[in-house]
C-alpha cells in the first residue's frame, strides 16, 4: 500500500519505454478526494507529447519487435502481465483509492480480477485465424488475413481507471496493436504505477504501450485527431463521446465508445423482496453511484411500492460513510469537486420537480462519517420518468423511484430514455425474466442480480450508451481488420478494361 504519510509525490510519464516529464515541463496536482488535499504531481502533456507518444507507438507497430513477435509469444507476454498485476494488485488498488476515493473493497476486488483479462486474451492471441475461401473461380486460391488495426488510443474516465484500461489493453495487445493511453486528469497515478510495476517489468518492447497524462482538450483531442492513430477506444460521458466520435470521423478512425447510462432496476411483486432490496442498494449506492451501470432508476410495481421503499430506506440509512481506504466503509466520497457540485445540483432539481426526498438529500458532514465531497445516500420517490432527475445521468448516490403498473408499463418506462447500458429485473417467474431480458433495450440485463461483469461477457451500450462491445471473444475483433488476398494460379489476360467478375 502507498505510504499515506508521504508528502507530494512527483510522477513522470512513460513514452517509448522511457520515463519523461511533459515537454513543456508543466505538471498538475492530483487530489485525494477524501482529504481534499493534493498528494501527487502529474506531467501536463500537450500535443508535443502526444506526437512523441504516437510516433513511438507507430514505430513500434511498423518496425519494432512487437509486430515480429509470434502471437504465441505475445500471449505469453500477456500472461506475464496478468501475473504482475496479481503480484501488485493491493498496491495498485491503494493508489486508485487515493486518487478516486472509491472503496478499497471495490478497487481491490477490481485489481484482483484484472489479471483474468490478460490470461483470457493472452490465450486468444494465437487463436486469431483468417480463412481460406473457395472463391467462385477455379483457378484462384483466396484467403483472408486478420491483421491488427495499428496504433490505438485509449481515453479513460476516473471511476474505475485500471479496470477500464485493462478491458481495452488486453485485447489490443493480443491483436498485435500498439497503444497510447490518456487517463482521466483526476486519476493518472494508478496507470503510471501500472506502467512501472507491470508493463516495464514485463519487458514489453519500447513504444508498445505509452501514456500521455493531462487534460481532455489539451492531451485528449490531439490524440483523437492524430493521423497515425487508427482506432479510438473511449470510456466516458456521452457528451464527450459524441465530440470524440465527430473528431475521429474526420480522419476515418475506428471508434468504440462506452458511455453513460440511466439504468432501470425493475422490481416485480413476485420477487424475493430481501434480495431485491439489497440489489437496489447495490445498484445505486455501491461505488457512491459513480458507475456507468448504476441502477439509478428504480422501477417498483405499485403493489409493493410502499413496503419496498420502507425496507430500502431502512437498509440504505445503515450505510457506513467514511474513509474509503478502510475495509468497513460502505460509501465513500465523490471523486471530483465538479462532480460533487453536479450531484448537489441534481438534488435541487429533483426537489424543484416536486419529488419527495425520503432519505438524504444533501452533503454529509464529518459527524455523519463524511469528509470532503461527501453526499448522503439520497432517495427520491414520486418521480415521473419524464423528469430530468429520471432522464439525466447524475453519477452519484441519488436514486429515483418510479411506480409501474404491469409488465407492459415496466417495459415502456424502462425504454423511454436516451440511454441503454444496463438493466436489472427482479422476479421469480422464468417466463417474465426471459421476456423482460428480450424487451429491454440495453447492452446488459441482470436478472435477480446487479452490477456483475466478467471478461467473458460482452459489455457495451445500446442507443446513447455507446458503440461496440468490450469483453468476451468479440472484443478482439475491434482491434483487427480483414484483408482479402487473391492468388491467380491460372492464365492472365482477358479484357483489362472490364472488372473481373465470375459471370
Ligand atoms: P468525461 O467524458 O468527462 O471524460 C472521459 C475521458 O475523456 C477523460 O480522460 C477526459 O479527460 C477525456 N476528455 C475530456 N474531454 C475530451 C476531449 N475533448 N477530447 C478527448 N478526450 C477528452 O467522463 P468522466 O471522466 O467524467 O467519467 C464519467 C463518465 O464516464 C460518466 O458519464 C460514466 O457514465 C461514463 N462511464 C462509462 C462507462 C462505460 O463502460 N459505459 C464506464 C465508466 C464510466 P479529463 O479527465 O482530463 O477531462
Amino acid at each position: 500500500m502507498l505510504d499515506t504519510q508521504q508528502k507530494t509525490k512527483t510522477y513522470q510519464t512513460y513514452i517509448d519505454g522511457k520515463w519523461v516529464d511533459a515537454a513543456s515541463g508543466k505538471a498538475f496536482e492530483t487530489l485525494d478526494p477524501y482529504t481534499g488535499e493534493s498528494w501527487a504531481l502529474i506531467p501536463e502533456c500537450d500535443d508535443t507529447d502526444v506526437n512523441r507518444a504516437v510516433e513511438a507507438a507507430y514505430r513500434a507497430f511498423e518496425t519494432g519487435s512487437w509486430p515480429n513477435m509470434t502471437p504465441t509469444m505475445r500471449g505469453k507476454k500477456l500472461r506475464l502481465i496478468g501475473d504482475l498485476i496479481a503480484k501488485h494488485s493491493e498496491h495498485l488498488a491503494g493508489i486508485e483509492v487515493r486518487d478516486n476515493g472509491k472503496l478499497i473493497s471495490e478497487m481491490a476486488a477490481q485489481t484482483r480480477y484484472m489479471p483474468e483479462w490478460f490470461y483470457y486474451y493472452g490465450g486468444l492471441a494465437d487463436k486469431i485465424q483468417g480463412a481460406v475461401v473457395s472463391v467462385d473461380r477455379p483457378e484462384h486460391f483466396n484467403y483472408i488475413l486478420r491483421e491488427p488495426v495499428g496504433v490505438c488510443a485509449f481515453i479513460t474516465p476516473w471511476n474505475s481507471p485500471l479496470m477500464l484500461t485493462s478491458w481495452k489493453l488486453a485485447p489490443a495487445l493480443a491483436a498485435g496493436c500498439t497503444v497510447v493511453i490518456k487517463p482521466s486528469e483526476y486519476t493518472s497515478a494508478s496507470l503510471l504505477e501500472f506502467m512501472r510495476l507491470v508493463i516495464a517489468e514485463a519487458d514489453i518492447p519500447p513504444g508498445v504501450v505509452n501514456v500521455v497524462t493531462g487534460f481532455g482538450a489539451v492531451a485528449g483531442e490531439p490524440l483523437v485527431k492524430h493521423p497515425k492513430v487508427a482506432k479510438i477506444a473511449f470510456t466516458g460521458g456521452t457528451a464527450t463521446g459524441a465530440r470524440v466520435n465527430a473528431l475521429a470521423a474526420q480522419t476515418f478512425k475506428k471508434v468504440s465508445l462506452e458511455l453513460g447510462g440511466k439504468s432501470p432496476n425493475v422490481v416485480f411483486d413476485d420477487c424475493n423482496l430481501e434480495d431485491a432490496v439489497s440489489g437496489a442498494v447495490a445498484g445505486i449506492f455501491a461505488a457512491t453511484g459513480q458507475t456507468c451501470i448504476a441502477g439509478s432508476r428504480l422501477l417498483l410495481q405499485e403493489t409493493i411500492h410502499d413496503v419496498f421503499v420502507e425496507k430500502l430506506v431502512a437498509m440504505a440509512k445503515q450505510a457506513r460513510l467514511g474513509d474509503p481506504s478502510k475495509p468497513e466503509t460502505q460509501v465513500g466520497p465523490v471523486t471530483t469537486p465538479p462532480q460533487y457540485e453536479k450531484i448537489l445540483s441534481y438534488i435541487d432539481i429533483a426537489k424543484a420537480e416536486g419529488c419527495t426526498c425520503v432519505l438524504g438529500g444533501g452533503p454529509a458532514t464529518k459527524e455523519e462519517g463524511g469528509g470532503r465531497y461527501f453526499v448522503k445516500p439520497t432517495i427520491f420517490t414520486g418521480v415521473d420518468n419524464k423528469m430530468r432527475i429520471a432522464q439525466e445521468e447524475v453519477f452519484g448516490p441519488v436514486l429515483s423511484v418510479i411506480k409501474f403498473k404491469d409488465e407492459e408499463d415496466a417495459v415502456r418506462i424502462a425504454n423511454e430514455i436516451a440511454y441503454g447500458l444496463g438493466a436489472g429485473v427482479w422476479t421469480q417467474s422464468v417466463k417474465r425474466a426471459h421476456n423482460m431480458a428480450r424487451r429491454i433495450k440495453a447492452g446488459t440485463v441482470w436478472v435477480n442480480t446487479y452490477r456483475a461483469v466478467s471478461f467473458l461477457m460482452p459489455f457495451g451500450g445500446y442507443k446513447a450508451s455507446g458503440l461496440g462491445r468490450e469483453n468476451g471473444a468479440e472484443a478482439i475483433d475491434g482491434y483487427l481488420q480483414s484483408k482479402s488476398v487473391w492468388i491467380n494460379n491460372g492464365p492472365g489476360g482477358g479484357n483489362p478494361f472490364i472488372m473481373k467478375t465470375a459471370g
